[in-house]
Order: C-alpha cells, then structure tokens, then sequence
C-alpha cells in the first residue's frame, strides 16, 4: 500500500489540512493518509489544548472520509515527540508500504531544527504542500545539497524513493490554527474553516476562549 503520514499539532485541524490532504490523495495515488497528532510538541508549547482533545477533533474530521485515519502513535508517548523516533516505529510496522511524510512548506523549511533531521532527509519520502506565505525557493536554497527535489507534475509516477522531497501543485489554503484560535478569541465565526463536527466540538468543550 501506499501511505501517507501527516503530523501535526492539529490545534485545531483545519480545512487548510484536510482539503490540501485530499488533492496529495489523488495526486500521489496514495490508498490512504493517516494524521499523527502529536502529544507534547517539541516546538510549539503555547496555547495548546490537550492531546486528547486535539486527537478526538482529528478524529472528528477523519471519519467523514474513507481514506483518512488517525493514529495514536504519538499521543501515546508520553516523552516528547520527535518524528525521527516515530518514523524508526513506522518503517517498522509498515516495512511492506511504500511511506510518504506529508508536510507543509513551513515545516519542511525549518526542519533543521527536528532531532537527527540528516537521518530524516536521508532515509525519508517527502510531500512538500505549498502554503501561502512560505516562499518554496528558501527550501531549494537551504536544502539542495541535502535531498532531491521533483516537481509532482514532471513525472506521473511517485515511487515512495528516499531522500526525495515531491513538491505538491496545487495551491493552499491561506488558513491556519492560529487564525482560527485568534478568531475564537475576538468571538468571531469560524464557519467553513473547519468541519462542523469539530466547530460543535469547540463549542461544547469550550475551548480556545482564553489564551
Ligand atoms: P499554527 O497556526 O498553530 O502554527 P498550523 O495551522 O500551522 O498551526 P499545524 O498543526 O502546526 O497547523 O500543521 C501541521 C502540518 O500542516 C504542517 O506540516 C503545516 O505546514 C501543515 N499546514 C498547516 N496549515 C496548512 C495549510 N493551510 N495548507 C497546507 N498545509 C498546512
């Protein structure tokens, strides 16, 4: 099977996410994507509400579509957690899949600060998703020397090769957790930026109020 991971803080998840997650689905041939959530972040530790929380909001938004899952794999650590870590579990327990790690530019970009990030490039199959705001020739700059880059439409096939980073086509979402925890704050509507179950799942835990 080919699968792809996406982590992330999910703080909460967004249709930035969800929909970005859909077009590398079909563009990439990919049977399923499982999101990772993670328990303690090693760089974000503001304004985080807790993983289970964030877990069951994923969780809420997965299960509308057939090929999204969730794991626990992260959640379930209690240490902090580091990708290189969950990717030595993952190569294990999947080892006849071809992987995919799906990230966003601005992830990818400051992946030199991940533990052991030269193992992760090395041995690692990257999805680059464009966001708005992140320039991806600072990537090409920063990383040229260090992984091969192809364009999703040079080619049609995408063999899960390691220490290759496929940049996705299509442009993002100009949303962000942020911005939707900003505009919960201000009392604003956060309609159509998140799925309905998850804006009624903020609502009845009343979360992002404060902060
Ligand atoms: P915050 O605003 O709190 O920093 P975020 O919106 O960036 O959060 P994360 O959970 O930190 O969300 O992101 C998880 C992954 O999703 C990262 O690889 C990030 O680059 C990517 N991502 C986030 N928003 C988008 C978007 N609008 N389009 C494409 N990728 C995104």
């Amino acid at each position: 099977m080919r699968i792809g991971f996406f982590g992330g803080t999910f703080n909460p998840i967004h249709i930035g996410h969800l929909r970005s997650c859909v077009d590398v689905y079909e563009t990439f041939m990919l049977d399923k994507i499982i999101f990772i959530p993670t328990g303690i972040p090693p760089h974000k530790n503001k304004d985080i509400v807790d993983a289970e929380y964030r877990y069951e909001m994923v969780k809420l938004a997965a299960d509308e579509i057939s090929f999204f899952d969730v794991s626990r794999i992260e959640i379930d650590t209690k240490n902090v957690n580091y990708t290189i870590d969950t990717f030595n579990k993952l190569s294990k327990i999947y080892n006849k899949d071809e992987l995919f790690y799906i990230v966003g530019t601005d992830a990818f970009l400051s992946i030199d600060t991940w533990k052991e990030y030269k193992q992760l490039l090395k041995y690692m199959t990257f999805i680059i998703m464009k966001r708005p705001e992140y320039d991806l020739s600072n990537i090409f700059i920063k990383y040229k020397n260090m992984i091969e880059f192809k364009n999703a439409d040079e080619t049609k096939i995408y063999p899960a090769y390691k220490n290759t980073a496929y940049i996705d086509k299509l442009p993002a979402f100009d949303v962000s957790s942020s911005n939707i925890r900003k505009r919960i704050r201000e009392g604003k509507n956060i309609m159509y930026l998140t799925p309905n179950s998850v804006i009624n799942f903020i609502k009845a835990k009343g979360l992002y109020k404060n902060g």
